[in-house]
């Protein structure tokens, strides 16, 4: 049970002190309690919180995504990833009058019921030929014909999408994607693979809808898609937009968006916290932060210093083990293979076990970091070099102990 944070260090209820990479999900770029912060959400308390109407801070906030964001014309703020997913659907199907979606066999995109498909890892043999991905449930209580609107296929390769458009791209509303694949650890895109997915979901006459929820405002200042170069129809964030503050935003062109303002045919997205007055305070601060000059070189430095000194311990230890990612974002694979490029290396090939035993071993020397294989390391303009240190020091000590 953890008690208090400050910067990249959290304590728990015994007083005992660990540096985070779980960053709550990803969410704290700015580390715990950012001072800037602090003061900006403490002086609007005495201001009123909320007032469920536009907000000067609403505005603020709105203009300076805008600006960093390259595709957004236009922003709507949600209170959740999953919300702002969610809305993004409900957008591509008004926009283009058609039901069915395509998502991809790994891809977490919050926890509405037709996303939960395939979402997480499941036993090698239940997964069925990559041709005719098997569809295996997340969750209990959804109806089997939620997923009638769902066509699944495996993510990172051409061939196997190019074959599912053929037979389903006239009747998709949206292509979902994560530009990097973050929840199931981190498994980057092949060369070329986004931009190829661009193209071949705008000749279906398919929305694309790229999911930063986790990439947004933790590789540039506009996310994936600057770092990519890629140009998305509908792009959804949250986490980092929110430093800590629950938030989700679905940005994108004005010609899809106004359909929220339409008083016919409207495409309604009601919610009695939108554009509450305190995450919109902290979300302007922060874009104003995440705007300062060498900010991401510095994320990125830190990151690939922790990259490297975790591949020099496993080599020298002989832990047979491999580190992806690049600078913000990683996550350690206990794996025989070369690496994991899909859900199903990560399924087949990933010691989960192994790395849950790793990162207890860690606990024990100050680092903490979520068991579960499927999230990721994260670096905050908090952390510094010497936090990297001890990590490389504690992963050393743990891998000695591993064998
Ligand atoms: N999309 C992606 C890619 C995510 O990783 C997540 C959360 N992990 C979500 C959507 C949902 O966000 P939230 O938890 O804020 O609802």
């Amino acid at each position: 049970m953890l008690e208090r944070g400050h910067g990249s260090h959290v304590w728990d209820a015994d007083g005992n002190e660990y540096i985070d990479f779980m960053m709550s999900f990803g969410a704290l770029i700015q580390g715990h309690a950012h001072p800037r912060l602090v003061k900006n959400v403490s002086d609007a308390m005495a201001e009123g919180s909320h007032f469920a109407t536009a907000t000067p801070a609403e505005v603020e906030a709105a203009e300076r995504f805008c600006r960093m964001v390259p595709s957004a014309e236009v922003v709507r703020f949600t209170n959740t990833g999953s919300e702002a997913t969610m809305l993004g659907l409900r957008l591509a199907r008004a926009h283009t009058s058609r039901r069915k979606f395509l998502k991809f066999e790994g891809h977490y995109h919050g926890w509405y019921d037709p996303f939960l498909l395939n979402a997480h890892g499941h036993p090698p043999e239940l997964l069925g030929p990559v041709e005719e991905p098997a569809r295996l449930p997340d969750s209990e209580g959804i109806t089997a014909s939620t997923f009638d609107d769902v066509v699944l296929a495996p993510w990172n390769d051409v061939a196997a999408l190019e074959a599912v458009l053929t037979r389903h791209g006239h009747e998709l509303a949206a292509v979902i994607t994560e530009p990097i694949m973050a929840n199931m650890g981190c498994i980057l895109p092949r060369d070329g693979y986004l931009q190829r997915l661009r193209e071949l979901t705008h000749d279906c006459g398919a929305l694309l809808i790229l999911d930063e929820v986790v990439t947004g405002f933790r590789y540039a200042p506009g996310g994936c898609q600057e770092y990519y170069g890629l140009e998305p129809d509908l792009s959804t964030f949250g986490k980092a937009l929110g430093a800590g503050f629950p938030i989700g935003a679905v940005a994108g062109q004005r010609s899809i968006l106004d359909r929220l303002t339409w008083s016919d045919h409207m495409v309604l997205h009601y919610g009695t916290f939108n554009g509450h007055r305190l995450t919109m305070k902290v979300v302007a601060a922060n874009l104003d932060i995440l705007s300062s000059a060498n900010l991401y070189q510095r994320l990125h430095a830190v990151g690939d210093a922790a990259i490297a000194g975790l591949r020099g311990v496993f080599r020298r230890r002989g832990v047979t083990a491999v580190v992806q990612g690049f600078g913000p974002m990683f996550q350690i694979y206990f794996t025989k293979s070369d690496g994991i490029r899909d859900y199903r290396d990560y399924c087949k090939y990933a010691d989960t076990k192994l790395y849950s035993r790793f990162v207890h071993l860690l606990l024990e020397r100050g680092i903490y970091m979520t068991p579960s294989n499927g999230l990721h390391w994260i670096i905050s303009t908090a952390h510094t070099e010497a936090d990297i240190d001890m990590l490389v020091r504690a992963a050393d000590q743990a891998c000695v102990e591993l064998s």
